[in-house]
């Protein structure tokens, strides 16, 4: 039997983009709406989300984006500014006096204020996605055994550069060199075909870039930087 990921993976590759980036941000949806539609009011999930202080900017900004987030929002969030409230209740009424003497020098109570407030846990959603990701490039490092399954990577746009890395960490050496001269060979186009959109800008050249040249600076900088919101700003 094939491990979770496995068929996943296959239908993947002939889509467009790096194919790991691909199911992430499809698991990323996946989890943004269990968030809304399950989680609220889970309280092992709240009080994760409460030492997280909440979500990675990159991850709120798409929470926000989904339909029917408000009142999740207003739930969830609202239960980190709760924490938040306590904690702040907690620094002033000390006011640094249990300390003794360190909480008085210069600085003291800031820094000590600016710890307690800081995350104890990574985005959830950033860990959920680690986790996934983990899964994914184990299970791409041991298919690449397979002959069908390096047809369907050869054939494919090629893994970002954060995936490709992940993936050569779990490869064996033949499924390393395998990985390194057909993502070359990938890269090698895509630079050509960054070429030829640059030429073409000039209207001297007398030709339109193909499809492939259009879009090569949106694939360029996805498969260098990964797709929006996979690699979050926090939890890596
Ligand atoms: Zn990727
Ligand atoms: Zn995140």
């Amino acid at each position: 039997m094939k491990p979770f990921g496995y068929y996943d993976l296959l239908e993947a590759f002939p889509e467009r983009g790096c194919p790991l980036c691909r199911l992430l941000a499809r698991d990323k949806q996946q989890y943004l709406e269990l968030l809304i539609f399950e989680y609220t009011m889970d309280v092992e999930i709240n009080a994760n989300f409460q030492a997280a202080r909440g979500l990675c900017s990159a991850h709120a900004a798409e929470f926000m984006a989904i339909q029917m987030s408000a009142t999740s929002i207003a739930k969830l969030y609202g239960g980190v500014i709760e924490e938040t409230l306590a904690l702040l209740d907690g620094l002033i009424e000390s006011g640094g006096h249990k300390l003794g003497g360190r909480w008085r020098r210069k600085r003291a109570v800031g820094k000590a204020a600016a710890e307690a407030l800081e995350p104890n846990a990574p985005c959830p959603c950033c860990h959920s996605l680690n986790v996934r990701e983990a899964d994914y490039a184990q299970i791409a490092a041991q298919s690449l055994h397979e002959p069908s399954f390096r047809d369907a990577f050869a054939a494919s746009e090629g893994f970002c550069l954060p995936h490709l890395e992940r993936i050569l960490r779990s490869a064996d050496s033949d499924s390393a060199r395998f990985l390194m001269t057909t993502q070359r060979r990938i890269w090698a186009q895509m630079r050509a075909d960054l070429n030829m959109f640059v030429a073409k800008q000039d209207p001297r050249f007398g030709a339109l870039p193909t499809d492939n040249e259009a879009r090569s600076w949106r694939r360029a900088l996805e498969s260098i930087s990964g797709m929006a919101g996979i690699f979050g700003l926090r939890g890596r």
